[in-house]
């Protein structure tokens, strides 16, 4: 693998925390990977990166919205593997940047803003070589497509014990992460991701035609959204800072926050068999609290 820059270990933290005692949970700390690329959006990008140091790309480039994660991880990535990168952010620039959109920038990434309409529609940006330059990889919003399934596929190789778990549960948006982790989680491993979005059938028939066996079990649940993509009212704030309290786990209002809720809801309606042993992903995304006011966490 072709790292442009180092990372940090991952520890795996076993931890108790109210109804999630009556099983063995353990946490996958991506959360700590690395403080810029932080959680599965490196996973998801490093193979974009490699095509595009070896297809000896120009820049590399990519979308999302003005709180977009991705375009962070991409920014910097990008950076340190000597590339130029472009963000195509959707809406018009507003007076001031988003924290995110601005750190993108620091990173040297190029934000061009376009209107929701265009963004939307593929024959617009692609007839314009002024946004997608030939030359450039592009990598699709949010790192899916099959590169950023393939990179997924490694997050479980850094579980050293592997075979110890039962379940494996993870935060989903695009579904490419929880993809990733049903191709490389061992075949009996029950695969439960929690949305953070509001219910969508072609959810999980795209998560089903990126799997390497067609087969394989896995459940995405749509009960924890809490309205919606980054909607976060006051019970959820409440659990972070309870979990953090008892865990010293901290979670991201957008994802993690809402799967390790989801969970700790599935392991009080007694979802699981005794003696199940769950590995969580903590996928980062810890900088989308920025977005809070101050003190709403305790951390
Ligand atoms: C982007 C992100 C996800 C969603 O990953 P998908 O592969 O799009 O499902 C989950 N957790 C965090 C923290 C993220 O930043």
């Amino acid at each position: 693998m072709n790292i442009p820059f180092p990372l940090h270990s991952i520890p795996i933290q076993s931890f108790r925390y109210s109804a999630l005692q009556s099983v063995e949970t353990d946490i996958l700390r991506l959360d700590q990977v690395h403080p810029v690329v932080s959680g599965n959006k490196w996973f998801k990008l490093q193979v974009y990166l490699q095509n595009a140091i070896r297809q000896h790309k120009q820049g590399i480039l990519s979308f999302g919205g003005a709180w977009s994660n991705h375009l962070v991880a991409l920014a910097f990535a990008a950076r340190e593997a000597g590339l130029a990168s472009r963000g195509i952010v959707r809406g018009e620039e507003g007076v001031k940047l988003s924290d995110a959109l601005a750190e993108a920038r620091s990173y040297g990434m190029e934000l061009v803003f376009v209107s929701r309409e265009a963004y939307r529609d593929p024959q617009i940006l692609q007839n314009d070589p002024s946004l997608l330059p030939p030359e450039w990889l592009v990598v699709p919003e949010g790192g899916r497509g099959p590169e950023g399934i393939a990179g997924a596929e490694t997050i479980l190789s850094l579980v050293p014990d592997l075979a110890a778990y039962t379940h494996i549960c993870c935060a989903v948006g695009t579904g490419t992460m929880l993809t990733g982790i049903c191709n490389a989680a061992l075949p009996l491993q029950e695969i439960i991701g929690i949305s953070s979005l509001k219910g969508n059938d072609l959810l999980s028939a795209s998560v089903r035609r990126g799997l390497h066996d067609t087969n394989r079990n896995f459940r995405i649940l749509f009960d924890f959204h809490f309205g919606g993509y980054a909607k976060h009212p006051p019970e959820l704030i409440s659990f972070m800072n309870k979990l953090y309290a008892a865990t010293s786990i901290p979670t991201d209002i957008v994802y993690t926050a809402k799967m390790l809720y989801g969970v700790d809801k599935l392991i009080r309606k007694d979802n699981f068999k005794k003696g199940s042993r769950l590995l969580l992903i903590h996928s980062g995304g810890l900088q989308g609290n920025r977005s809070l006011m101050p003190g709403e966490l305790i951390f």
